[in-house]
């Protein structure tokens, strides 16, 4: 992985923040404040800002440096989430000489996990980690097997979506829609949408 591609991905991954602005935006005011789009948008604000001094950093270095500025700028619940992921990603990415799909892979569970033990929670919550736990670990069971980059990225466009669509039943236990107990059920989580969308956004990438 280089900077130069990290690049790429953030500005997609903007771009399709933005085309999901009424879904994200909706999601969240109907059991959350009503600021995560806000917020996502702002994020990738400022990274977008960072495009050139992150070229030149290695690829580590320069997801420390995107985590640090979400922790920043992001702000609410979300942004030290966030933040924990890609400074979770990059140091497990630092400890490895090549960063072939399995030590990518294990990267994006290294920062998934960095998201659990910051946000004390685990799949099943109806949160952002019932898009990100399975995509990390069929992520990781596919670059095993030695799927190519195209495979794996089909895929896990599907495993994020069935993610979204767990979270709709499912009762809060983490963040603002904790209080609202039965009536969260029915509604998709809106951090969980952002995630689909940006899963999506980077496998398109590789498609
Ligand atoms: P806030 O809730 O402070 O307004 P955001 O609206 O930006 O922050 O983000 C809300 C999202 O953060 C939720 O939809 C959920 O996916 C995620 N979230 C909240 N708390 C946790 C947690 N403890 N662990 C994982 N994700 C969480
Ligand atoms: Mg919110
Ligand atoms: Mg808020």
């Amino acid at each position: 992985m280089q900077s130069k591609w990290i690049n790429q991905a953030a500005l997609k991954i903007q771009q399709s923040i933005l085309k999901h602005e009424a879904d994200i935006e909706c999601l969240d005011r109907e059991i959350g404040d009503g600021d995560h789009y806000i917020n996502m948008k702002r994020g990738c604000e400022a990274i977008s800002k960072m495009a050139e001094e992150l070229e030149g950093f290695n690829a580590p270095d320069a997801l420390n440096k995107i985590g640090m500025k979400l922790l920043s700028t992001i702000g609410g619940a979300s942004g030290p989430l966030f933040a924990s992921f890609f400074m979770g990603m990059s140091k497990h990415l630092k400890s490895v000489e090549t960063a072939g799909n399995l030590d990518i892979a294990l990267a994006f569970e290294a920062g998934v996990h960095a998201i659990m033990q910051r946000g004390k929670a685990q799949a099943g919550e109806k949160t952002m980690l019932d898009v990100l736990i399975p995509v990390a670990e069929n992520f990781k069971q596919q670059a095993k097997n030695g799927q190519s980059a195209n495979e794996i990225a089909d895929a896990l466009k599907l495993v994020a979506s069935q993610g979204l669509e767990s979270t709709r039943n499912m009762l809060a236990t983490k963040g603002r829609a904790s209080g609202l107990g039965e009536r969260a059920i029915g509604h998709l989580d809106a951090g969980a949408k952002s995630c689909q969308v940006m899963v999506h956004a980077v496998c398109d990438l590789i498609l």
